[in-house]
This record gives C-alpha cells, structure tokens and sequence, in this order.
C-alpha cells in the first residue's frame, strides 16, 4: 500500500508525491467530460482541494483507495467527480455507483452535491435513507429496481430493500463507503459486510473516513482490493478557525453566550451539547432570554429536522442547538461562531464540531466552554491537535470562572481558588440576582 500525503508536513514521504499534489492545479487537467466541466464552471469550483488533488487521479486510474479526510475539506466532491466523469462516458440507465453513508443528513447532502456537480450531465441519483412513510419506501423501491445510476443510502434502510429480494446490484461497479469510521462507531460493521454480499466482486471500492484507526483498516482489509491510501491533514482544525476557550462554571454558561452574541455580529450559530436532553432543555433557555434558537436531535422526525435546518440555513432562526448528529458531514455554509457547550468526551469530534465552521477556506471562531469537570477532556483535545488553545477571560461583568488545572487531581480542583483571571473588571457577580433567584436549583 502507497500512502500519499498532502498538508502534513510529519509524515510527508517523499518530494515526488508532494510535487504530483501541486502541479495539478485546476479541474481541467482531469480531462473531465465537457458536461462536467460545464457543472464545475457553472459551481465556480476552479481550483481542487488538496484530497481532490490526491484522490481523484487514484479513482480514475480504476485503483480501489483509502483516503483519509475531514468534512470541509471537499471529500465529497472527491468520490463524487471521478464517478460521474465515468458513468457520463457511457451512459446508461442501469445502477453503476452505490454509496453508503452512515446518517439521513449526509445521505442527503451527498445527493444534493450529486445533483449539483451532475446538472449538466445526464447522470441520475436518489438517496435512500429511512423514515418516512410507505410512499416513500415504495419510490425508493421503484428507483431501485428500475435504476437510479447513483444510489446514497444508508445501510439500515438500504438491508432492508435489499433483503426484500427485488434489488439487484449485478451492474454496480463502485461502491462507496463515506463516514466509514462513524459507521463503526454506529454499530453497522454488520450491515455493511452484509451489503457487501449482495454486490460484485469485480468492483472498485472508495473508502473515505476521518480517521483511521485500526479497526477502519481491518474493514479495509476485508472489502478493498490492494488500495492505495491517501491521507490529508487529519486530526487538526482547519486554519481558518479561530479557536478560544473560556472556563466558565456551568450556571454562566448561558450569559456567556448572551454576552458573546452581543460582541461581535454572527449570523449563523452552531451550539454543540452532549445528549438530546440537554438540546431542548438549552433550547428553552435561550429562547426564554430571547434568542432565536431551535434543536436538531435524533428523536425529531425526519421531516422536523428538515424543517429545522431550513430554517437555519435561510437565516430565519440564529441558534442552532445541535448534537453530534450535526458534527460530521453537513454542510452548511457561513457557519460564523460554533460553540462546545460542554467539552466534547471525543477528541475527534471537536475537531469535526470545529469543522463545521470555516469551510472550504473560509474564516470562523469555535468557542469552547470548559467548566471545573472537564479540563482534563481539553488538555486531550490540545494534545492531540497539537497546541494549546488560548483562554479567555470572562467578559466584564462576570464573576471568576473556574482555574485551569487539567493536571489537578479531582479532590484538589474543588478547593482551588481561581487564579488566572485577576482582571479588575472581573469582581462583580457573574449575573444578576434575578437570575439567580430564577434558578435556585441550578445554583
Ligand atoms: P465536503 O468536505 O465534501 O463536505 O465539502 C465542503 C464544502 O466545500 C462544500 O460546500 C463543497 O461544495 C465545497 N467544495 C468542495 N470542493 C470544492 C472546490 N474544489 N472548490 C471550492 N469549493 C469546494
């Protein structure tokens, strides 16, 4: 297996590879099919991401590959072209691609970026994906048997066609898994090795994860043929972000994010929590100091969490509240602030909740409260991102957040007096007594 490397530096392996990266500048030295170069030119897209640049000439040499990449770093577009450039060499209407995703959003969006990169060309899509009703299950089943030449699906809904018996995959010649290591952490290890069964041997298979632990190259192992692995800087924030961290007790939380607001002029706001519980409650709270906030959670029905992210995207509502059914894989654009409410418990996912600002290049802050429970968690995240996030003190206003000890055993952090934060400014009460008086339990 040949790894390929681009944008870090640890593990660059050789200047031949890093040269091949750079000199392919624009999508024209694809040699891409006209119509899809009309899509691209009418997109904008110019110039490939760095796992464009690598990936895209692996998958049309007709080589199966490993590749290694985050959200926002153009992944999608990645598997997305190569397949299109080739079903748009000889078209037909049988089903050529099969991509497996492990969410309904993602699934979704894959099929919207399809739809978009596709426009010119006269390749077809649907994404299949559960939920709905048995009008939907029918469509999906009428696009299945009948030949969608790009099926997204997720792989609960997609056994569930294919154990039916109707589906047949015998024209497939790509099968994509995207997310593969979410896929894992979510428990389809099973379904997809069941997938598998029902499609030829004779294919070439794409697989696309963020990260890659062993368990994703055991999987590999098993369905891909002598792969070659391409890998972009993984594990770290893009550099767009801008990262801060605020210690902050629990109960300041709220006013923090008031005050954080009220600082500078977002549009668009991500906050990240750990449970669906905590989404609504948080939620109602925001709602209650009259922000324009609304949760997306796994227990909204399909068509509510569409509505949801409408509104969202369309700028009608500030404040999404989100978990991390949100951190991997959506894309939605000009996401200026995103918030940890609480420090994720994976180092991974702060680095994919980060991810959903600056994308594709662009500036954006991602804010993360740290109250006194959790420190230990960031100085995790810090390592494995490599640096130090920069601490900020509480605005003007704000008593003392907890100290920074991440080192500190629990029972010593209790007693600990903050320390870093002598700001003058910092004296008063951290809010007022009214919210004091209405949270009594919270206190
Ligand atoms: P992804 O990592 O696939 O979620 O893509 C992140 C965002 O980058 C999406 O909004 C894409 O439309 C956009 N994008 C992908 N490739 C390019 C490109 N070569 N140039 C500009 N934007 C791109």
């Amino acid at each position: 297996m040949r790894v390929f490397c681009a944008l870090n530096e640890r593990i660059l392996p050789s200047k031949v590879e890093f040269t091949y990266l750079r000199s392919i500048l624009n999508f024209r030295d694809f040699h891409f099919n006209e119509n899809l170069q009309d899509s691209l030119d009418s997109m904008g897209f110019e110039n490939p991401t760095p796992i464009q640049s690598l990936a895209i000439p692996i998958i049309q040499s007709g080589k199966d590959i490993i590749a290694c990449a985050q959200t926002g770093t153009g992944k999608t577009a990645a598997f997305v072209l190569p397949v299109i450039d080739r079903l748009s060499k000889t078209p037909s209407d049988e089903t050529k691609a099969l991509i497996v995703a492990p969410t309904r959003e993602l699934a979704m969006q894959i099929d919207q970026s399809i739809q978009g990169l596709s426009y010119f060309t006269s390749t077809s899509s649907i994404a299949i994906y559960g939920g709905g009703d048995g009008v939907v299950f029918e469509k999906e089943k009428k696009a299945l048997t009948q030949g969608a030449n790009i099926i997204i699906a997720t792989p609960g809904r997609l056994l569930a066609h294919l154990n039916m018996g109707y589906v047949k995959f015998d024209t497939l010649e790509f099968l994509i898994l995207d997310e593969a290591d979410r896929m894992l952490d979510m428990g389809f290890v099973d379904d997809i090795l069941k997938i598998v069964t029902f499609i030829p041997q004779k294919r070439q298979t794409l697989m696309f994860s963020a990260t890659m632990p062993e368990k994703i190259r055991q999987l590999a192992k098993r369905l891909l043929n002598s792969p070659e692995e391409v890998s972009i800087a993984i594990s770290k924030p893009a550099e767009g972000v801008e990262q801060r961290a605020y210690l902050a007790y629990d109960k300041q939380k709220n006013y923090l994010i008031e005050a954080l607001l009220k600082e500078a002029d977002y549009s668009s706001v991500i906050i990240f929590v750990g449970t669906k519980i905590k989404a609504r409650e948080l939620e109602k709270e925001l709602r209650k100091m009259k922000m324009k906030a609304l949760s997306i959670h796994s227990d909204l029905e399909q068509s509510e969490r569409e509505n949801v992210l409408m509104q969202f995207r369309s700028r009608q509502i500030q404040i999404l509240v989100a978990t991390d059914i949100l951190s991997r894989g959506i894309d939605i654009d000009d996401i200026g602030l995103v918030i940890n409410y609480e420090v994720p418990h994976d180092a991974e996912d702060y680095v994919h909740r980060v991810g959903r600002t600056a994308r594709a290049e662009t500036k954006g802050v991602a804010i993360t409260f740290i109250n006194e429970h959790f420190q230990h968690r960031f100085k995790k995240i810090e390592d494995l991102i490599g640096y130090e996030v920069k601490k900020y003190p509480l605005p003007e206003g704000f008593d003392l957040g907890p100290a920074y000890e991440p080192l500190a055993k629990k029972s010593n952090r209790s007693n600990s007096r903050p320390r870093h934060q002598g700001a003058k400014g910092n004296k008063k009460p951290f809010f007022s007594k009214k919210a004091h008086s209405n949270n009594p339990k919270k206190d």
